[in-house]
C-alpha cells in the first residue's frame, strides 16, 4: 500500500547536489555564509565538539529527537552556521531551504565564577584549554551537566522555518550536531556562544584565607605556568611530591602529625 505521508526518498548525492546548489545562489547574491561539511562517519572529532554532542544527548528530551539530524549534518544540508553570544543562526537544506535559529541563554555568572575557581592554576595554556588537554577534574567540571558550560535544554529556544515545525525538528537538530562540529574548528566559539571570555580561565583566583568568597587575584595567563611553578615550589614546600628519605623514613607524614 502506497503511503502519501511518507516523503519521497532522496539519494545523498542529490541532497548534497541540492545542498550545494543553495549554497551557490546565496554565494552569488553575495552574501557570505558558513557552510558544516562533515567528513567521514563521526560528527566530531575533538574534546570540546564532542564533549557538546554527548551532553545535549545526555537529556532525555533531545536523546529521541537528536538522531534525525544526523543524516541531515553528514549530507552537508546545514549550508550556514553562525555562532554569536548566545545565538546561533543557519539556513538548512530540505525539501526547501530553511531558517533556523538557536537562542541559548549566558553563562549564569554564579556559575562562571565557580567555574574559573575550579580551574584556578590548572590551565597551562590556551592551547591546553582550546585543545581540552585539561586535568580530569578540570574536565569533569566543565562538562558537568548542571554546573559546567554547555546549556541546559531549559536554557535553549529554538525556531525554524519549516511546515512540520515541532518542539524540536530535524532541522534544528542538525544545526545542533553542526555546533559540536564547529566547536572542532574553533574551540573559542563555545565561550563566545555562552557569553564568557575564556581567557579568565588562565588566570589565578585566589581564595582569602578565612573567607568564605574567592577573589579574583589577576595574573596574565602567559606568565601563569612560571609563577605557578615557583609558587608550587617555593611556597609549599609540604606539597611537593614527597620523596622518601633514603633512609626509609618519612619524615612529612612526622611533621604532618604535629
Ligand atoms: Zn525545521
Amino acid at each position: 500500500m502506497y503511503r502519501w505521508d511518507r516523503p519521497a526518498y532522496v539519494s545523498v548525492g542529490e541532497r548534497r547536489r541540492k545542498a550545494a546548489k543553495a549554497a551557490a545562489k546565496i554565494m552569488k547574491k553575495g552574501k557570505n555564509i558558513l557552510p558544516v561539511n562533515v567528513q567521514g562517519r563521526k560528527i566530531s572529532t575533538t574534546f570540546w565538539g564532542q564533549a557538546w554532542c554527548r551532553h545535549l544527548e545526555s537529556f532525555s528530551d533531545f536523546a529521541n529527537r537528536l538522531p534525525r539530524g544526523r543524516t541531515y549534518i553528514r549530507n552537508g544540508s546545514v549550508i550556514h552556521l553562525d555562532i554569536n553570544t548566545a545565538k546561533v543562526e543557519a539556513l538548512v537544506q530540505g525539501s526547501a531551504l530553511y531558517k533556523v535559529a538557536v537562542e541559548i541563554k549566558e553563562l549564569d555568572r554564579k556559575k562562571w565564577s565557580a567555574l574559573r575557581g575550579h580551574c584556578s592554576g590548572q590551565i597551562g595554556s590556551l592551547i591546553e584549554l582550546l585543545q581540552g588537554r585539561l586535568s580530569s577534574e578540570v574536565m569533569r567540571v566543565m562538562i558537568d551537566q548542571n554546573q559546567g558550560l554547555f546549556p541546559k535544554p531549559k536554557e535553549m529556544t529554538f525556531s525554524c522555518s519549516c511546515p512540520d515545525w515541532a518542539v524540536m525538528c530535524k532541522h534544528v537538530a542538525a544545526v545542533l550536531y553542526g555546533i559540536g562540529h564547529r566547536l572542532d574548528l574553533d574551540p573559542a566559539l563555545l565561550f563566545k556562544l555562552r557569553n564568557v571570555d575564556h581567557l579568565e580561565l588562565l588566570e589565578s583566583v585566589r581564595v582569602k584565607p578565612g573567607s568564605g568568597c574567592r577573589k579574583a587575584h589577576i595574573i596574565k595567563g602567559q606568565d601563569l605556568s612560571e609563577i605557578f611553578g615557583i609558587d608550587l615550589a617555593d611556597s609549599h614546600p609540604g606539597a611537593t611530591p614527597s620523596r622518601a628519605d633514603k633512609d626509609g623514613s618519612n619524615k612529612n607524614k612526622k611533621l604532618k602529625k604535629r
